[in-house]
């Protein structure tokens, strides 16, 4: 009986067990940020060993940043002193943070960089933070989003957003960086960026100069909640992200940051931790030091838990073995990481660089705001740089390529050389009347059509499960082609729409007026248009939206449902592709041939793989 207790008692344990020093993961390394609060509350040295212990036995750590201001509290030296010589005790390494709020619970409201006081006490900050740290980062509120009166004489009549990229550009040389380096020649001062890229020049974040001013930049990869947040961020922005800033600062960008916000079922928690890492980033923050110590609610269990998920919230619930051989019961939220980051861990070293469809967003520019990780959640590998794309067959331009003078020119050398290039119907209005009709002569019309009949190519009528609004657009018969069309009544416009100039083809893709709307295109909509764009992948997805695909440069990738359902996918794999092995469990399966339609342009031959994902999964494959 009681052998037989044991032997239960042995399986239920974890098969993971932590060491007591870092590093604690293959593939990347893990930080925890301790706001100035939790900082200040360090003083008292039993809650912070009690803190501590809650949280490092539940997740790897190998680095914390201290906080040393936020919303006007600084953390007194004696104190700070005390918690660095903890945690370097515990085999950390440390940083240090600044977070320049006046205070954050009103609006986040900010420094004025337009006022002497608050400028001498930003630079007090820095000086002070750099006596004590050899690295120091900048959480999301190093922007202004100050009108006071001294703003308003400062601006003239500059825009806000010149005003404030002027303005916070020299801040941070003359009130960061600068005076941090006096104190401490070593100083490291790295920026993190939030998740709102789309908006920061208008607060004076400076995508184009800072990146080199600052020794380094860290990505803001929380997405929490598309619907209930304000933000509404796609989760498929936690992984894109990285990859922009990758692109914007090659080598130094430091790593991604998640918080627990609006995890109303774990998975979306762990959820975000994954696809950071996806994007291969070699740091992960964990904020914070506070919120780690929530307790795990049973509540934040997904109706889809018990089938085998990713995320296990059973399996979270496990006990975990210590090295020295105790059992801890996990009860908080540091536990969901933690879990989170082991399983990833066994696969990520198996992945080549990320790749995906280059979309060019000029710097500062807006239009279309976020829709490239619409486009990812509807299963397009996507990529963004800041610097317009010569290489590959196909690129993807949205209405903020418009913001380039030069943009029309730069698509007619692309299509000359015989590379595609396809652009949204955003930015095909933008670019009426500015040179797009001497390549084509398309019209982007006051006119709306609510549509629900589409067809893809010479395919059958298909219906989606709603009424889609859609812009119409017009075009000269026999100039250009419907690739895929909407039907509404007796008539029809473009969904994706091709152009042929010079060597190549202009593609158009109708973008609906709520973009989520792209998760309601039937399969055959969605697959028309991810065959079309893949050009340059030897692998695509077949199915619904709201599956992403993650594509890497060694013939790796991995799919993601974000559906609370499981769903079947089928993987079109190009040739010489006819093996996919499946990397967390070792099987590998043979697709299928498919026969090559009469009228179709393709020249290989291609195989199919039913694959099924289980609700807010991934699965890793290697092919062959
Ligand atoms: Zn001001």
């Amino acid at each position: 009986m009681k052998k037989a207790f044991l032997l239960i008692l042995a399986v239920a344990i974890s098969s993971f067990s932590f060491a007591q020093q870092p590093p604690f993961y293959k593939n990347f390394s893990v930080a925890v940020y301790a706001r100035a609060y939790e900082v200040r509350d360090m003083a008292d040295t039993k809650k912070l060993e009690e803190s501590w212990k809650l949280i490092s036995q539940q997740v790897g750590i190998d680095k914390i940043y201290l906080e040393t201001h936020r919303d006007k509290l600084i953390v007194d030296e004696r104190t700070l002193e005390s918690a660095i010589k903890y945690f370097k005790s515990k085999g950390l390494k440390i940083a240090g943070g600044i977070t320049y709020t006046i205070d954050e619970s009103n609006n986040f409201e900010t420094y004025c960089y337009s006022n002497p006081e608050h400028r001498k006490k930003v630079r007090e900050i820095a000086e002070y933070t750099a006596g004590h740290f050899d690295e120091f980062i900048l959480d999301d509120f190093f922007f202004t989003s100050c009108k006071c009166d001294l703003c308003i004489k400062a601006k003239g009549e500059m825009s806000w957003t010149n005003f404030r990229l002027k303005l916070m550009t020299d801040a941070a040389r003359e009130l960061v960086i600068d005076p941090a380096r006096a104190v401490n020649p070593n100083v490291k001062v790295v920026i993190k960026y939030p998740n709102w890229y789309e908006h920061f020049q208008g607060l004076g974040f400076n995508l184009e100069t800072g990146p080199s001013l600052f020794d380094g930049i860290y990505t803001g990869t929380e997405t929490r909640d598309p619907v209930f947040t304000d933000q509404h961020l796609q989760q498929y922005e936690s992984y894109l992200i990285v990859r922009y800033f990758d692109n914007i600062a090659p080598g130094r960008n430091g790593g991604g940051w998640v918080d627990p916000g609006a995890a109303f079922y774990l998975d979306r928690y762990a959820e975000q931790f994954w696809l950071t890492l996806f994007a291969k980033t070699p740091e992960v923050t964990m904020f914070d030091y506070r919120q780690l110590q929530t307790p795990i609610r049973f509540g934040q269990r997904g109706t889809w838990q018990g089938a085998g998920t990713s995320f296990d919230f059973d399996e979270m619930m496990k006990p975990v073995k210590m090295k020295d051989g105790s059992i801890v019961h996990p009860t908080t939220i540091a536990r969901a990481a933690g879990l989170a980051f082991e399983q990833v861990d066994r696969i990520l070293g198996l992945l080549g660089n990320p790749v995906g469809i280059k979309s060019y967003r000029p710097y500062h520019a807006t239009g279309e705001d976020f829709l490239q990780n619409y486009l990812g959640m509807i299963g397009i590998p996507m990529d963004i740089s800041p610097v317009f794309p010569t290489e590959g067959n196909m690129i993807l331009l949205t209405e903020s390529a418009k913001s380039d003078g030069q943009i029309v020119n730069k698509i007619k050398d692309r299509l000359q050389s015989g590379k595609n290039v396809m652009i949204t119907s955003g930015l095909l209005r933008a670019l009426q009347g500015k040179g797009i009709e001497d390549i084509v002569e398309l019209r982007y019309t006051d006119r709306k059509a609510l549509v629900n009949d589409f067809k893809a190519g010479r395919g059958r009528f298909v219906k989606s499960s709603k009424e889609i609004l859609i812009p119409q657009i017009n075009y000269l018969t026999n100039d250009s082609w419907e690739e895929v069309s909407a039907i509404e009544g007796a008539t029809g416009w473009p969904l994706l729409h091709r152009a042929q100039y010079s060597r190549a083809n202009l593609y158009v893709l109708t973008i609906p007026e709520n973009f989520s709307d792209l998760y309601f295109y039937p399969d055959e909509v969605l697959n028309r248009i991810r065959t079309v764009i893949s050009q340059d992948f030897n692998v695509r997805i077949e199915g619904p939206a709201q599956v992403s695909l993650f594509y890497y440069d060694n013939g790796t990738f991995l799919v993601e449902s974000f559906l609370n359902e499981p769903v079947t996918i089928k993987i079109i794999a190009r040739d010489p592709i006819t093996t996919l092995s499946d990397l967390l469990n070792g099987e590998s399966v043979q697709g299928d041939v498919r026969p090559v339609p009469f009228f179709s342009r393709q020249t290989t031959p291609e195989r199919s793989f039913d694959i099924t994902i289980k609700p807010h999964s991934f699965r890793a494959f290697q092919s062959k």
